[in-house]
């Protein structure tokens, strides 16, 4: 079975066995791309799979009965990815956060955590260590997941109004289930918790200020809500910019009912723009992904569930880690760490992938006209 499908996988997204040069430097954690950015952020994907049908991401139309998944001898084992971290870290990644797909789906993940928790950064520093959820599984795991070394969560939430949010989530779910979730997450020490909610116009811009007005009067300062614009990741959401409500305007909206000041930001390549209340009632933050592209400082690689990594999110073409874990060198040994961290280092060093911003200068459009990666596949 795996035989008929891991191809069909591989015909989804082209990716190539990155060359291992030879007499590579040895990674020194100075690494940087031809824009001069350094590798400092790996997200890595943990299944492909999730049980919510959102539009922007998994519409239910595509990812039917009928869908393939990848078959689970496909996905890097948690000592794959374990090594796979241990050779970003090499590079210099000091932050891991795991997606999916919904990665509380995969089983025993908590496994997974210890796993990487025991790794240190260069300086020898535990790791940052945080996990993208759609929140309908978190109260049963944000306990077990704080004990084996998560340090913090993200939990999407695109409605509070529950009609609404099942209705974009596509499988009946309620909002009380994630709130729980989120419960759960602070009662288990992960606060602050950062909550995320995708905003598409006509869709669920009316939730803005309900969304916020709740946050800050359930949560204060333990969630941060970041607003994030609608983007065009991959092939089968039906993308159209006219759906994208810029984050100016979010403000704006929100500056009515609460006013806002902005905040310093707390790390070069931080994604979103931070604001808190006037009233010290909380932190909120944009994520303006169309409108102000942020790819000058991005510092993040994606390895998929089943090691292909990408170095961008908008990207069409991946690089098979997995070959060099399970492959063999032409004289028949395995791959070495120091192999693999050639490699990795070989293709960030090549890296200048900057798609957002040619999106804004309107040239995107003329990229390569490959399927580009999709986010369920890759996370967000
Ligand atoms: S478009 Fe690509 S390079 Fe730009 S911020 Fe997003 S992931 Fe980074």
């Amino acid at each position: 079975m795996g035989e008929t499908i891991i191809p069909l996988a591989d015909l989804r997204y082209a990716a190539a066995v990155p060359r291992v040069p030879r007499d590579a430097p040895a990674p020194d954690g100075l690494l940087a791309d031809r824009l001069g950015r350094p590798l400092h952020d790996l997200r890595i994907s943990v299944t492909d799979r999730c049980n919510f049908r959102c539009s922007y991401c998994m519409p239910k139309e595509v990812f039917d009965r009928d869908y393939k998944f990848l078959p689970h001898a496909s996905l890097l084992s948690f000592e794959e990815i374990t090594r796979v971290a241990r050779v970003f870290i090499a590079h210099g990644v000091a932050k891991l956060r795991l997606t999916g797909g919904e990665p509380l789906l995969r089983k025993h993940l908590e496994v997974l955590v210890a796993q990487l928790a025991a790794l240190r950064t260069r300086d020898g520093a535990p790791l940052d260590i945080t996990l993208t959820t759609n929140g309908s599984l978190l109260a049963r795991k944000a306990q077990v997941l704080r004990e084996a070394g998560l340090k913090r969560v993200t939990v999407s939430l695109d409605a509070l109004d529950d009609a609404i949010f099942r209705r974009m989530n596509d499988v009946d779910f309620p909002v009380a289930e994630v709130l729980r979730g989120v419960d759960a997450a602070l009662a288990a020490g992960l606060a602050p918790v950062k909550m995320n909610m995708v905003v598409k116009r006509g869709t669920n811009e009316q939730e803005i200020v309900p969304l916020a007005r709740h946050v800050r009067e359930r949560y204060g300062r333990d969630v941060v809500l970041r607003f994030i614009e609608y983007m065009d990741v991959g092939a089968t959401n039906g993308w159209r910019m006219d759906e994208v409500l810029p984050s100016d305007d979010v403000r704006t909206l929100l500056q009515r009912h609460f006013p806002l000041e902005p905040l310093e930001p707390n790390a070069i390549g931080e994604t979103a723009e931070r604001w808190r209340y006037a009233d010290g009632g909380g932190e909120v933050g944009f994520i303006s992904s169309v409108t102000k592209a942020f790819c000058r400082d991005c510092n993040r690689a994606r390895l998929s569930t089943e090691g292909k990594l990408f170095t961008c999110l908008f990207a069409s073409r991946g690089h098979d880690l997995r070959a060099l874990l399970r492959g063999q060198r032409p004289d028949g040994t395995p791959y070495s760490d120091a192999d693999i961290a050639a490699a990795v280092g070989a293709l960030w060093r090549e890296r200048d992938d900057r798609y957002s911003e040619l999106r804004s200068a309107g040239a995107a459009a003329a990229g390569s006209g490959e399927r580009r990666v999709e986010m369920h596949y890759i996370g967000g």
